[in-house]
């Protein structure tokens, strides 16, 4: 008894106190975080979009579903929800449950389609989360692995990408646009709505007569992503910024004909690439190719 006391002690303690913080996502908020919210929220039968931004209409569902729930409806989504937000999937599961889950392995570079189907590269995705991460390498998403999904950072360079416009800005084809001139870039045709790093980068403001107000989201090995046309930065010069942090307005300054994001990806030798591939592979949920991988050719008008 007081061995089997022991061990349970021995076994259990260490790995709950290594498990991350539920984090606390609420409205304004973007990214994956939120993505993974509203497709649980989905799945207990509220009707929101999965756009990955948290809007009053997300807010509405959070307070629904914390109301029945017998939770403070405060419609932000912390410690107290989250445990009775999640739903434990595994092979064979179906449904926003398991996009929700898709959504998080993607964080951490699983490169899944958010398909819904809980299969065979679902299942060994989750098991090398798990063993990498000190949980038991059972295949089943439960209370844990979800919490250490949500709670974790992101797995780095191939996870942890974020849309530069909400859902409900841009669809797909957006992304898949030719550029108007021979500048490889895509022009992304919305008025005034919030603009979100692509991924982890530092905010370097940039003004040019053709540019407007712009910013270079800059990474280490000196690529970076570049947005022109903002009528408004909302983030200072040199400060670092994560995925889906939002980084300013949309607009229509510098060289523009109508209010749209400009959006240009260029490798550490100042080449200009096509993004197409890599905005789409982000859309899909999917890994995004590498930057020098992406064609410098066929994607202007
Ligand atoms: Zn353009």
């Amino acid at each position: 008894m007081v061995v089997a006391v022991l061990a349970a002690t021995l076994l259990l303690a260490p790995q709950a106190s290594a498990l991350p913080a539920w984090p606390n996502v609420a409205q304004g908020a973007s990214g994956p975080n939120v993505t993974t919210v509203q497709y649980l929220l989905r799945h207990h039968s509220q009707s929101v979009t999965a756009d990955g931004a948290f809007g009053p209409a997300t807010k509405s569902a959070v307070v629904a579903f914390q109301s029945a729930h017998g939770l403070t409806a405060d419609g932000s989504v912390g410690s107290q929800t989250w445990p009775a937000l999640i739903v434990t999937v595994s092979q064979g599961s179906t449904g926003d449950a398991v996009r929700a889950a898709q959504t998080q392995l993607n964080r951490y570079g699983a490169g899944l389609a958010v398909d819904g189907q809980f299969g065979a590269g679902t299942d060994r995705a989750v098991r090398d989360f798990q063993g990498s991460n000190g949980l038991a390498a059972d295949g089943q998403v439960g209370p844990q692995t979800w919490q250490t999904l949500v709670g974790g950072g992101g797995g780095g360079n191939p996870g942890g990408y974020a849309l530069p416009l909400s859902r409900s800005a841009a669809g797909r084809s957006d992304y898949a646009a030719s550029h108007w001139n021979s500048t490889p870039a895509v022009d992304l045709m919305v008025s005034y709505v919030p603009a979100y790093a692509v991924t982890a980068t530092v905010a370097d403001h940039y003004d040019s007569s053709s540019c407007g107000t712009g910013l270079r989201l800059l990474r280490p090995d000196g690529s970076r992503f570049v947005y022109c046309h903002l009528s408004a930065r909302s983030v200072a010069d040199g400060a670092s910024v994560s995925a889906g942090t939002q980084v300013g307005t949309t607009g229509n300054t510098g060289n523009s004909g109508a209010p749209h994001l400009h959006v240009e990806i260029r490798t550490s030798d100042g080449v200009a690439r096509c993004p197409q591939q890599f905005l789409l592979a982000i859309y899909d949920g999917v890994q995004p190719p590498s930057l020098s991988s992406l064609p410098t050719t066929g994607c202007t008008g």
